[in-house]
């Protein structure tokens, strides 16, 4: 398993391993589920506007499609490798099962800095990338979706170049496109949505009013930026914000929207935003408030910060955002942790709406979707909590235990080919 070999993939499978052992899974299962089910490495050649070529890696990983096809995002990154990519990859499998959707996991990635491309050649990447991988992906055979440093556009190039080479328009090949040619209603901020609801569905299980909650968020993209906003509207107090640059505080609340229209339209960096005080990432973490939303990348509260971490829920927005050394000093520090696979799960369920909108040429109102993710999420919420309490493990073994176990049961089901 040498070429997986990475910080992050470790971590995925002592997570998987220690859930394992809890649920007693067979021994020939442990072996197949703690490696991925197909690995593909392609290299990226990509024309630069000043007529140079350039040849970035690029990984697509497929872990587990026993319950259907497999389903996960595409990172643009420069620390992207293969290891991140299957522990990612791993992690989308028991996420899609928590959820109780018929998928598996995977996930894809080209190492690359995007911020430093132009749109042209940001296209042409995508456009090789989806013509590389060509023969993984697909509507019934594994369905991409937007990840760190992508969004809506570069999966309408990925859905263009796919119908490019089959002939005709095959909107569910991803999700999270554009409007225009089958994207969902809600999709875009679906993530974050589902963040707020579990994180205020945790909120009411501790007993703490949402009117005094003061929240902090690391990452201001996607997933960070519509999570606090969501949380705002809900009436708490949004009282740091970061991105890579650093991050912005104010004790009395910032001003959600003002940030959003300065750093996400206008595109200046939240330190250039010119509101509240400048903070560092670090001091973010260790700030004294009730909600805490790691939204960026994985391994941010570790052996060495976890100490200082002094928030009464841990929402995981990001994937992976806690290393298992961490995730033993926050239970010891009595902090609600509301794992990755089902804190952010809300971004793979209205991808999986998309899709069956896809499927069925009928596309549901913004409520529908809102409704039925509420629906989907906040029942996993109470499954992982009511398991966590009757098991007495942490919400993360009770999330993983139950993702795991139902893969397991499909396997079983299938039993092993030939
Ligand atoms: P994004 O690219 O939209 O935003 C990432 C944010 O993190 C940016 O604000 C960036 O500046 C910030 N960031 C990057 N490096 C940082 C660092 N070292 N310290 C602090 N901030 C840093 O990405 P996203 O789609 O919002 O994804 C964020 C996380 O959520 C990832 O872990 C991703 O895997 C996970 N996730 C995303 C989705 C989705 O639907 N987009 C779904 C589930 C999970």
């Amino acid at each position: 398993m040498n070429e997986f070999d990475t910080h992050t993939f470790r971590l995925a499978v002592a997570q998987f391993d220690e859930a394992a052992e809890r649920m007693g899974l067979d021994h020939n299962l442990r072996e197949r589920l703690k490696s991925p089910q197909r690995s593909l490495v392609v290299s990226v050649p990509v024309r630069m506007d000043d007529g140079s070529v350039r040849v970035f890696p690029g990984y697509r990983v497929q872990h587990d499609s026993s319950r259907g096809p497999s389903k996960g995002g595409i990172r643009y990154h420069p620390a992207v490798n293969l290891g991140e990519v299957a522990a990612l990859a791993m992690w989308m499998t028991w996420k899609c099962a928590l959820a109780d959707l018929p998928y598996g996991g995977a996930k894809g990635g080209v190492a690359v800095a995007p911020e430093t491309l132009s749109r042209a050649e940001l296209q042409r990447l995508t456009r090789r990338y989806a013509a590389e991988i060509f023969p993984l992906i697909g509507p019934d055979k594994d369905v991409p979706a937007p990840d760190v440093g992508t969004d809506g556009q570069v999966m309408a190039w990925v859905m263009d170049t796919y119908s490019q080479q089959v002939g005709y328009a095959v909107p569910g090949v991803v999700t999270g496109k554009p409007l225009s040619i089958g994207g969902s209603l809600g999709r875009e901020e679906a993530t974050g949505r589902g963040v707020a609801d579990v994180t205020l569905a945790a909120m009411r299980e501790l007993s703490l009013d949402v009117a005094t909650a003061t929240v902090a968020v690391q990452g201001f993209g996607n997933v960070g930026s519509h999570t606090a906003r969501i949380l705002a509207e809900a009436g708490a107090r949004i009282v740091a914000v970061s991105d890579k640059t650093g991050g912005v505080y104010d004790a009395k609340g910032l001003d959600i929207p003002a940030l959003l229209h300065r750093h996400g339209v206008e595109r200046r960096p939240l330190r250039e935003c010119r509101m509240g005080e400048a903070i560092t990432n670090d001091e973010l973490l260790a700030l004294d408030c009730t909600v805490l939303v790691p939204a960026a990348l994985s391994e941010q509260i570790t052996q060495a910060n976890a100490a200082k971490v002094r928030c009464r829920i841990l929402a995981e927005g990001a994937n992976g955002p806690t290393t298992l050394e961490a995730d033993r000093v926050l239970a010891d520090k009595g902090i609600f942790v509301i794992p990755d696979i089902l804190a952010n799960s809300g971004g793979v369920i209205v991808s999986y709406f998309e899709w069956v909108q896809d499927a069925q040429r009928f596309f549901w109102s913004a409520d529908d979707i809102r409704h039925r993710l509420h629906e989907i999420v906040t029942a996993s919420f109470q499954r992982t909590l009511e398991f966590a309490r009757s098991r007495k493990v942490t919400m993360r073994m009770a999330a993983l235990m139950n993702g795991i176990d139902r893969v397991a049961q499909a396997h079983l089901a299938r039993g092993l080919y030939p």
